[in-house]
């Protein structure tokens, strides 16, 4: 080195002590700086280099690190020729400053000890971002533990890192899991997709990251996981993040809805939704193989009357009875399902031809027959079938049910307790049915009813004692409807409340046309009576037209119902309160028992015309008619015979006592003008 070179030298030597970042010093024997670099110092202590040169290395200590600092020193005044160490000093603001500390001793040519020199680099950040670094951690730590939801890292097949939950939700220990392969906790039928997912995802498809799968627990168990997977580093390698959640509850939840949505609760059989899919697979498979499928409709014929009279709870355990006995009687492959109400209905599937579906139906009226036993009652009941088959009856399931209700609708119209195959005859008869229901909406807006009034005889003195009002109804399209068909429609669509009313006005309204003292009688639907609303409007009616309440009759067709249903009890004792008169219709054809008459507190009962037509010719029939007649009169009730057509018939009543007649014989529901009345 050229002595030229030396100042070159130093002043570079300068320049790198002012700009370094560290501190450089020294310090004399007594411990006193004789040197630092200003910048440094001003940045690590707050002094400058004025203030610090001659202040003892004593005055930067921080009062707890001070013994050690004077140890360490002394250390290396002894002997340790060079010493690394950390501390913390005291800055000038007072605040503290964490260092790292490089010294040697600084020895004379004699070998005493003259002081000490080195550097120090600031480690405060360092030591600050060690600190925060281990809290994060420590959170991190904490929140993996504790997490509820199971936590795992999946690499090359195994876990090779997971949380607490993981061994709570397998049910395996922790060593287990270590040794066990990821798709060993996944269910069997799961893994090939799982597997596939996985592998996709490792060539880099873009797949979801979260997905459903079961899995199961050490003891069997299956758990539904939501599986959400990402994408990680670990130890250098690629590997999947994976989060599960339990979703067993939501699923079996979901699960329970699906069926309540598909089920009829009280039966737990398929209900309409279901069994419409149900149908349509079967039609799709039925063309595929050109094998005919058959559809059953079933009806429990008078559940109403079980419920009715029973309660609700018998009503309910018969259907669940009627269930198992549909189930019993079909395939396992066949669906039965239940539509609501008294309605199942039952998917033959492979039916070789018409016969087999006629067999099963016939087997199903049969065995339903048979007596059940219903908690404390053993009870009959008796079913109606329709059947409808592919491809025969229809080639859509709509259709197909639409036929096999029309019929069943048949097969109760031959008397119930039987089955009915369907017959495209049936159909016309639906379409005119459909069509009188519609036309019948029009006749009420547009008023096309009419009313005719047949003449009531005293049997016992030539004279007309009433008139019974009975409806008519001429379509234009439909012709003359009798209302024996349209009746019964009306009631159905509830069109009679409607219908019946205007019926009670019209007749009221034509009152003062008949003689003083005659009476008319008003044919009248239960459904009317049923309204509790009804008794009053009769009243307001009479008022209206000012018509005595005695001259009114209304007759009544008996029928199951109507001596078990309470509102329609108190109706007719309102009634008969105002003064109206009761009469019992058709009399001998339905329920009527002398007890139903009793209860029914009514005034008098009309013999079915259809007695009247076997009377003195058949010794049955004369046998009801004296016995009726014997019972009304016993209950003070009026004797009418209606439908008598023959100067015999007349005689015979007469001998036995009937009170009043009525029939073509002695006279033909009229139109009014027609009924040669003198205007009064
Ligand atoms: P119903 O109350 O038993 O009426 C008597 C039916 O027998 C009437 O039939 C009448 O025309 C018919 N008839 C009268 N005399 C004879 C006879 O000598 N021989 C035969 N074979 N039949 C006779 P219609 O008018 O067809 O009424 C049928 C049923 O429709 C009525 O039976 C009644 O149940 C119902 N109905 C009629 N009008 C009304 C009404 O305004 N309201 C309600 N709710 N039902 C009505
Ligand atoms: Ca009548
Ligand atoms: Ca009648």
């Amino acid at each position: 080195m050229s002595s030229k070179k030396t100042p070159i030298a130093t002043d570079r030597y300068k320049r790198l002590v002012e700009t370094s970042n560290d501190l450089i010093w020294s310090l004399d024997a007594q411990g006193r700086f004789t040197f630092v670099n200003d910048a440094a110092a001003r940045r690590i202590y707050g002094y400058s280099v004025e203030e610090m040169v001659g202040k003892s290395f004593s005055d930067v200590m921080s009062p707890e690190h001070a013994a050690r600092d004077t140890q360490v020193f002394e250390e290396i005044k002894a002997g340790n020729r060079a010493f690394n160490y950390r501390t913390v000093h005291r800055r000038k603001d007072g605040g503290p400053v964490h260092l790292s500390f490089n010294a040697v001793v600084e020895l004379s040519q004699t070998g005493e000890v003259i002081g000490t020199t080195g550097t120090a680099t600031d480690i405060s950040d360092m030591v600050r971002y060690a600190a925060e670094l281990e809290r994060s951690e420590e959170r991190y730590r904490l929140l993996f533990e504790n997490a509820t939801e199971p936590i795992g890292v999946a690499q090359d097949g195994r876990i090779v890192f997971f949380n607490k939950a993981v061994i709570e939700a397998t049910g395996y220990s922790a060593e287990e899991i270590s040794a066990m392969s990821f798709v060993e906790l996944i269910h069997p039928d799961d893994r090939a997709a799982a597997v596939d997912r996985h592998t996709r995802r490792l060539r880099g498809e873009n797949l979801p990251t979260s997905y459903v799968l079961r899995t199961v627990r050490k003891c069997g168990e299956v758990r539904h996981m939501n599986l959400n997977g990402v994408s990680i580093v670990w130890d250098g390698r690629p590997a999947t993040l994976n989060f599960f959640s339990d979703i067993t509850a939501r699923v079996h939840a979901e699960a329970e809805l699906e069926f309540q949505a598909y089920h009829d609760p009280l039966t737990g059989l398929p209900n309409r939704a279901l069994f419409a899919d149900r149908l349509n697979l079967a039609l799709a498979r039925a063309r595929r193989h050109q094998e005919p499928i058959a559809v059953l409709y079933a009806d429990l014929d008078h559940l109403k009357r079980v419920n009715d009279t029973l309660g609700h709870t018998f009503g309910d355990l018969l259907l669940q009875q009627a269930a198992l006995r549909f189930r019993s009687l079909v395939r396992e492959e066949d669906t039965v399902a239940r539509f609501g109400g008294d309605e199942f209905v039952v998917l033959l599937g492979r039916v070789k031809d018409g016969t087999v579906a006629a067999r099963v139906a016939e087997k199903l009226v049969a065995r339903m027959n048979e007596p059940m036993d219903v908690g404390t009652h053993v009870l009959r009941v008796t079913t109606s079938v329709g059947v409808a088959s592919w491809p025969a009856d229809g080639d859509d399931a709509e259709t197909l049910l639409k036929n096999a209700d029309n019929a069943l609708y048949q097969s109760k119209e031959q008397g119930r307790n039987t089955y009915r195959m369907f017959a495209p005859a049936m159909n016309e008869r639906v379409q005119r049915r459909l069509a009188i229901e519609q036309s019948m909406v029009r006749a009420v807006e547009t008023s096309q009813f009419t009313v005719v009034y047949q003449a009531q005889h005293d049997m016992r003195a030539p004279r007309i004692v009433g008139y019974e009002a009975l409806l008519r109804w001429k379509d234009e399209g439909l012709g003359d409807v009798p209302p024996a068909t349209f009746i019964p429609l009306a009631e159905e669509t509830r069109l009679i409340e409607t219908i019946g009313d205007w019926v009670l006005e019209r007749v009221l309204m034509d009152a003062r046309r008949f003689p003083p003292e005659t009476r008319l009688a008003v044919n009248v639907s239960a459904l009317q009576l049923r309204d509790l609303r009804f008794p009053k409007r009769v009243a307001e009616l009479l008022s209206l037209y000012d018509f005595p309440a005695h001259r009114l009759e209304l007759e009544l067709t008996e029928s199951a119902t109507i001596a078990d249903d309470d509102n329609i009890l108190a109706a007719l004792c309102e009634l008969r309160r105002l003064g109206v008169r009761i009469a019992v219709d058709d009399f001998g054809t339905g329920y009527a028992s002398l007890s139903y008459l009793r209860r029914l507190s009514v005034d008098m009962v009309k013999i079915d015309k259809s007695f009247i037509a076997g009377v003195g010719e058949s010794p049955a029939d004369s046998a009801i008619v004296l016995g009726i007649m014997g019972m009304a009169h016993g209950l003070d009730l009026v004797a009418v015979a209606e439908g008598v057509e023959t100067e015999a018939q007349r005689d015979f009543l007469s001998v036995a006592g009937c009170d009043i007649a009525q029939g073509f014989l002695l006279g033909r529901p009229l139109p009014i003008e027609e009924l040669g009345l003198c205007a009064q």
